[in-house]
């Protein structure tokens, strides 16, 4: 009786896994494992928001797996130590595991296969699981990555994505292993009220639908902040619950516009692992320099707790923070114009905004957000590093009604039409005044500090 280890990370689904399908056609018996890496906890990545996502996604991962005669193993602690012992406990030869981006995936490969091959088993990585492409299948003449998004999009589009994979129909895994009972979402505290819904089910029914109702029309109404026209698919990105690969052929076999600007978004998330994974470092670095001297958490306390708490004074900075802390979520649009507002408005350190944003995100993400970031704040891949979004321009232009800011800063419901983005103009006219804060600085202000700072005036 052969045994093989699946070991689950950002993967979590039963369609379209390379690792699960190698380890079905070779061994009799399969381990299909997941490990809450206290390594992941203790480098502070366990934000409540995903914890309870990804209880969502274990889950409904175990279920599919008993429906199909298995079951999921969940053990805690260090990882290679943890595989180390489901081997020693079922004889297992193999272990597949998707490959991953971050330097932490990569030290995590590194462990696992020194630690398997002093037992005498096998680590296979598999890409095509968290990207379509692997990061490093296409890269520049001179350079191990693509460092412009459109000559990567272009290498990108021509690249030949493996065909789709369905869920395997029955799984077979061994009595001995014991697990830890999976972990219940009502369990995790600190999650915002409206967190989505995790898990492969619940991943596969929003495409399905957003497909048949939603893509046609992505291309127009995609930077409509209230008319929230995007996938919302981020989460089950992130996790794994759907597959980048799938989405890529599905989306394909749709004409339009809109599926053309769908699968390109889709490939701005494997610019980024690319990126990441050639340049470990911009987790926590800029990519490129510009001599900052940022204001830190000393220097800008109010500025940045007014940030997080969405009372800038700018209706729709504020509307956006605070549907990042209802929902663990926000519109692109809206991550745009806050991180814009921090980094350039503010002149605060992108790793301060990262940091918020990775602890509430429920897609949080090193690589889309680290790199996100840098693009926003200029020392990333944006080849335009030094423009400034105005925040009332772009509230004219994203929410022309005013419904997104009415929708989440309640203070500013009644002010009708597009009043509601410039409030202190209310003010100045002597009517009544909502009880909403003055801005934290004026834009012009902002902006010449900016300007100031990095030497353009
Ligand atoms: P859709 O518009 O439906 O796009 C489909 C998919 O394409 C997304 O789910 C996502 O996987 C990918 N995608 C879209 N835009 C981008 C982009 N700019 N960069 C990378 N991938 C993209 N995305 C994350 O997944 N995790 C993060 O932690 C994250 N942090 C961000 C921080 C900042 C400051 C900014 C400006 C953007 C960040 N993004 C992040 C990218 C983007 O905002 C989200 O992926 C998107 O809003 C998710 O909504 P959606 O699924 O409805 O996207």
């Amino acid at each position: 009786m052969t045994v093989a280890v699946v070991l689950f990370t950002a993967d979590l689904r039963l369609h379209d896994h390379p690792p699960l399908r190698a380890a079905l056609a070779s061994s009799d018996e399969i381990v299909p494992l997941f490990v809450r890496d206290s390594a992941i906890e203790a480098a502070g990545f366990g934000a409540p928001n995903r914890l309870a996502f990804l209880a969502d996604c274990l889950r409904d991962l175990d279920a599919g797996l008993r429906e199909r005669g298995g079951r999921l193993v969940i053990r805690s602690g260090d990882v290679a130590e943890e595989v180390g012992r489901i081997v020693s406990e079922t004889g297992a030869a193999d272990v597949h595991l998707a490959a991953g981006v971050s330097a932490y995936a990569r030290r995590r490969e590194e462990r696992l296969r020194a630690a398997l091959a002093s037992g005498g088993q096998r680590l296979h990585v598999h890409d095509g699981v968290v990207t379509a492409v692997a990061p490093g299948a296409v890269t520049p003449a001179a350079s191990d990555h693509f460092a412009v998004f459109t000559p990567y999009f272009r290498r990108w589009s021509a690249q030949r994505v493996r065909e789709t994979f369905a869920a395997p129909r029955a799984v077979r895994v061994p009595d001995g292993p014991g697990s830890e009972a999976v972990p219940a979402r009502s369990a995790v505290s600190g999650v915002s009220e409206g967190l989505a819904e995790g898990g492969e089910r619940q991943a596969r029914t929003r495409f399905t639908a957003w497909r048949r109702h939603g893509l046609a029309a992505y291309e127009e109404g995609h930077d409509d902040l209230s008319g929230d026209a995007t996938s919302r698919l981020s989460p089950h990105l992130h996790f794994g619950t759907l597959s980048p690969v799938e989405l890529v052929h599905r989306a394909r076999t749709v004409e339009g516009a809109g599926a053309e600007a769908f699968v390109r978004q889709l490939c701005w998330r494997e610019f980024h692992h690319q990126v990441l994974a050639a340049r470990p470092a911009a987790a926590r670095q800029d990519y490129r320099t510009r001599h900052d001297h940022w204001r830190s958490e000393t220097d800008a306390a109010e500025d940045i707790e007014a940030w997080r708490q969405g009372r800038t004074g700018y209706p729709v900075v504020d509307a956006a923070m605070r549907q990042l802390r209802h929902e663990g979520w926000m519109h692109n649009r809206g991550r745009l114009l806050t991180a814009g507002f921090l980094t350039k408005t503010l002149y605060v350190d992108w790793r301060i905004g990262a940091r918020h944003f990775l602890d509430l995100l429920v897609d949080g993400d090193v690589a889309n957000n680290q790199l996100n970031w840098q693009w926003m704040a200029g020392t990333g891949t944006d080849s335009r590093p030094n423009r400034v979004l105005n925040p009332v321009i772009q509230a004219k232009r994203y929410d022309p009604d005013g419904s997104y800011v009415r929708r989440w800063v309640p203070e500013l419901a009644e002010v009708s039409g597009s009043a509601v983005h410039e409030p202190w103009k209310l003010r100045r006219s002597g009517r009544d005044r909502p009880d909403y804060p003055e801005p934290v600085v004026g834009l012009a202000d902002g902006l010449s500090r900016f300007r100031r700072a990095r030497g353009l005036d």
